[in-house]
């Protein structure tokens, strides 16, 4: 273990973490759908003490009509944290860490779009950090893509996400802001779930061969996981529809 993360202790002598938890244990997750009514599709994330807010417009005429594209969809997709989202405040000027993190939950989501579907049009997504604590991005990408599904955007399959970390040598999962600036490895990673497809690796730290794959293990069960809440949040909503209930 590095000498900052032993400074902060980022593992005590129980094996927990400084939040408590054991290394195979994610922060509490919910999942609201539909909340903003001006948008086609919507869904807030709180993961541990991050919240973030996803809105999904379109598929809808390009503008500049010269960006758009004649066989499928133009995908765009804007991260921003809030001033306010961090301890010390951030100008709100995009900075490159948001324009990086713009493209990569692009990345993230596309493949999972049936953008051949929409030839010509433009599905635009706005990812609001109201709160920041480590794992930002990839509770972008599952706001994303619920409030993409909410949109009733066709999907091959929803998508999910995961930091796994590294602390020493044990490898924990869903890592907090403390985690991340003192850790030994921070690896973000994203899947279509039911397809079992990785659609965002990054990493930022060592990691052996054998931890990539133990990694990729950790994160797919517990993309499952969170799969499972995002269907849940989803369906919560249509049901309210069903019963007549004016929803998003
Ligand atoms: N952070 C911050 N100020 C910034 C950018 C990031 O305090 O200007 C914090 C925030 O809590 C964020 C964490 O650093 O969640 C880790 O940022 P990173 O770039 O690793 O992305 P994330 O883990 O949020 O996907």
């Amino acid at each position: 273990m590095s000498r900052k993360a032993q400074a902060v202790k980022l593992l005590d002598e129980q094996g927990r973490r400084v939040d408590g938890r054991l290394p195979d244990e994610m922060r509490p997750l919910k999942i609201e759908v539909g909340k903003l009514k001006n948008a086609d599709g919507s869904a807030y994330v709180e993961l541990g003490n991050n919240k973030v807010i996803a809105a999904v417009y379109g598929p809808r005429e390009v503008v500049p009509r010269h960006e758009a594209l004649p066989d499928r969809a133009l995908l765009r997709c804007r991260y921003s944290m809030l001033p306010f989202s961090v301890a010390e405040r951030k100008s709100p000027q995009p900075t490159r860490r948001e324009i990086e993190i713009s493209k990569v939950v692009r990345e993230a989501l596309a493949p999972a779009i049936f953008l051949e579907e929409y030839p010509r049009t433009a599905i635009d997504v706005y990812i609001h950090v109201i709160e920041a604590d480590g794992g930002t991005r990839t509770a972008s990408i599952i706001a994303a893509a619920t409030a993409l599904a909410d949109a009733g955007v066709a999907m091959r399959d929803l998508v999910a996400a995961v930091a796994i970390g590294k602390i020493g040598e044990v490898l924990v999962v869903d890592i907090n802001g403390l985690e991340d600036q003192y850790g030994d490895g921070d690896m973000p990673i994203a899947m279509m779930p039911q397809l079992g497809e990785v659609t965002l690796l990054q990493a930022d730290g060592v990691f052996k061969p054998e931890e990539i794959k133990r990694a990729l293990e950790m994160a797919s069960k517990h993309i499952r996981y969170i799969h499972s809440v995002q269907v849940r949040a989803l369906k919560e909503t249509y049901a309210k529809v069903e019963e007549g209930e004016v929803v998003g």
